[in-house]
């Protein structure tokens, strides 16, 4: 279990006025952050993530390189009015408290940075009229009973931890150019200064762009965007529809999408990005290879729409146990795909089954490892495929129905909170009504009787 990192109404509140000049690939912007205390010791010290710092001096693997670097500078650090030294190690900034800050108190850490985007990024990125900003603000660190999450960069899963936070953010943009972002836009103006704003979500995506164009529509009272480049036109239709289906889909049967608005952005984000999610923004690729040529990504698109209900209001440490948001995603893409699409994957499913009994005795790795643990090959199967596998099972054993039931009751306890496997579990055994721990156990930590 974690201690709650803040109790509601005393959120982290960012302010952000950023300003973008795309002949510079650059945001310059001012940031402020009313930072509640988070614990019950006193805090001297708060730390951020300069993820953008990645594509500095890039570590990693030779295909995701980016074709121009980027990076983040932080400048002019205060808290509460006063100058204090920031101190920056690769892409965890320290930042020190000079009053140690208590229960019940906040701080306000303020602070300038310039944001050099990268091309070629991975999600964070940049190309023609657009700029992807994605983990593009000095995000803050999550401490909880474990401490601080320090957690490094991994080019394997998204290697994002956060917490929920209001956010206010003005953009400065030149003529032409559009926001499309975690908060609402739904008047559709163009214009500059604009300012969105956006409660109770883990992180604040935005796509400035002059390149893309929408289809709008509404499912109940949320709107739905499908956001496109020109070229694309023979998908907008069908992925659409989807997009909207697919929130209904998945509302009925988790639970209600609490925020107004959902953007669908078409198109690459970087090397083996299919798709991204953030909270009321998801990315993905137009279109996926099938036996009859190049088709309409619906099932990249439905997928990206689940994270909405798992990682994006239910949250989970994505470092530490990536297959929570990702096996339960993807149990829900494969169940939509099934029930909506007609594409029943469940000999694929099987045969995931044999295929990771194979690989956890080859390589050793369980479903419930941290992202580091993974080699890039094996990721996918352990900690998408398998848990999907394992919910279809389920099915199987205790009815749709029920494992339906876990779902919306496991979505309605942890909304807006950070569940855990064992939260997971815990509700499964409650809902079903029996101790499902040895399936569990044999699915997720391949413990045999
Ligand atoms: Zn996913």
């Amino acid at each position: 279990m974690f201690a709650a990192p803040a109790a509601e109404g005393q959120r982290p509140q960012y302010r952000i006025d950023a300003t973008y000049v795309p002949q510079k690939d650059e945001v310059k912007a001012h940031m402020e952050l009313i930072l509640p205390a988070q614990g019950t010791r006193a805090q001297t010290e708060a730390f951020f993530h300069l993820y953008p710092n990645v594509f500095r001096d890039w570590k990693y693997g030779r295909e995701a390189k980016p074709q121009k670097p980027g990076y983040i500078d932080i400048s002019n650090v205060r808290v509460d009015g006063k100058p204090v030294k920031e101190k920056i190690s690769g892409i965890i900034m320290r930042i020190p408290l000079p009053t140690p800050l208590t229960k019940g108190k906040s701080a306000r850490i303020e602070m300038d940075f310039l944001l050099n985007l990268p091309r070629g990024g991975t999600r964070l990125n940049t190309f023609k009229q657009t700029a992807f900003l994605a983990q593009w603000y000095p995000m803050l660190s999550v401490r909880d009973q474990d401490g601080w999450h320090t957690e490094p960069y991994t080019t394997v899963g998204d290697p994002f931890y956060t917490q929920m936070s209001d956010f206010e953010v003005t953009f400065r943009l030149p003529q032409g150019y559009q926001v499309i972002s975690t908060g609402n836009n739904a008047d559709g103006r163009v214009r500059s200064p604009i300012t969105v704003k956006q409660e109770r979500v883990r992180d604040f995506a935005a796509v400035l762009t002059k390149d893309y164009r929408v289809t709008r529509g509404k499912m109940g009272n949320i709107q739905v965007n499908l956001w496109y480049l020109k070229g694309m036109e023979n998908v907008v239709k069908p992925l659409h529809e989807a997009a909207v289906s697919g929130m209904k889909f998945y509302g009925e049967r988790f639970g209600p999408y609490p925020y107004d608005e959902v953007d669908i952005v078409l198109g690459e984000t970087g090397f083996g990005i299919a798709g991204m999610e953030y909270p009321g923004l998801v990315t993905s690729i137009p279109t996926v290879p099938a036996e009859s040529g190049q088709v309409p990504a619906v099932n990249v698109v439905v997928h990206e729409l689940a994270h909405q209900w798992w990682y994006g209001v239910v949250g989970n440490n994505q470092v530490k146990e990536p297959w929570l948001d990702e096996g339960l995603t993807t149990f829900s893409e494969f169940l939509y795909m099934q029930k909506k699409m007609k594409e029943d994957e469940r000999g694929l499913l099987k045969k995931a089954a044999k295929r990771t009994d194979e690989i956890h005795r080859v390589v050793g790795v369980t479903s419930v490892e941290r992202l580091y643990d993974y080699p890039d090959a094996v990721y996918g199967m352990m900690v998408y495929i398998r848990p999907a596998a394992m919910m279809f099972q389920l099915m199987d054993e205790i009815g749709e129905k029920k494992v339906m039931d876990i779902l919306h009751t496991y979505y309605e306890r942890y909304r807006f909170k950070v569940a855990t496997t064992r939260d997971f579990i815990r509700v499964a055994n409650e809902v079903a009504g029996k101790d499902l721990t040895p399936f569990f156990d044999e699915w997720l930590y391949f413990k045999h009787k």
